[in-house]
């Protein structure tokens, strides 16, 4: 199969890489202009997205339902030669994998079932709605609107199941792979990046050091205690307030 699977956090980065954590956003850092795979002379940037899976409650990790994807981009520049090795290397999405993405999740459950009664009313009354609309009308309504529910259904699960159709990463472009980033807004944790090559990881850590530690350093640190400080008291507000009005 040519789609990525989930990763979990930090799992699947190979052994054999020089780590570095930065707390950049993936989508704001700055690449050096050498091949993360050969450290020739880069020039064109290739695309790599991962999924990661994470428990949005994360405490009790017995409880399963919690699981949602989330997908992050980075753009690394390689040389030419990687850029073409890479899109050799590329098992593009089928078909077969993109209908598979939408229809084989439980989505598309409620899509099939009210499209396919519209379909059927369709069949069984469209000449009788032809012949007479002016009297059937009500009947017309229904099928179109168990049909836009239907079409409706089923762009749900084209969007919400778009992680399932993601490319692998290629042996080229996993010269430069990454992990999750599990920030929130009350704290701030740096993305591991796991690089091929040890003079390209100290140039990319080089030129992204000092922004990645400013979000780690006090003023951040600060901002991020007052935000959680002024939420918990907001929680306890709205529980004292609902204790006060449940009592009288
Ligand atoms: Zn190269």
């Amino acid at each position: 199969m040519a789609v990525a699977s989930p990763q979990l956090r930090d799992d699947g980065l190979h052994a054999d890489t020089v780590r570095i954590a930065l707390a950049e956003p993936i989508g704001d850092l700055v690449y050096p202009e050498t091949c993360p795979n050969c450290s020739a002379a880069a020039s064109r940037p290739i695309s790599i997205t991962k999924i990661f899976s994470h428990n949005s409650s994360d405490s009790n990790g017995a409880d399963s339902s919690g699981w949602q994807h989330r997908e992050a981009s980075a753009a690394p520049l390689f040389c030419a030669a990687c850029v073409q090795r890479h899109h050799a290397e590329e098992e593009p999405v089928t078909t077969a994998d993109r209908l598979k993405s939408v229809f084989l999740t439980e989505l598309a459950l409620p899509a099939a079932g009210t499209l396919a009664f519209g379909l059927f009313l369709l069949k069984e009354t469209g000449a009788k709605i032809a012949r007479d609309p002016g009297r059937e009308w009500v009947l017309a309504l229904i099928i179109g609107v168990l049909l836009f529910i239907g079409l409706m259904c089923l762009r749900a699960a084209w969007v919400n199941n778009a992680y399932r159709r993601v490319p692998r990463q290629t042996q080229t472009s996993l010269a430069f792979d990454f992990g999750d980033d599990p920030s929130t807004v009350f704290k701030t944790v740096p993305r591991t990046y796991a690089l091929r090559n040890a003079d390209y990881a100290a140039d990319f850590a080089a030129l992204n050091a000092d922004r990645s530690q400013m979000l780690l350093g006090p003023a951040q640190r600060r901002t991020e205690t007052k935000r959680t400080i002024v939420t918990g008291a907001i929680i306890l507000t709205v529980a004292v307030l609902g204790w006060w009005f449940s009592k009288g």
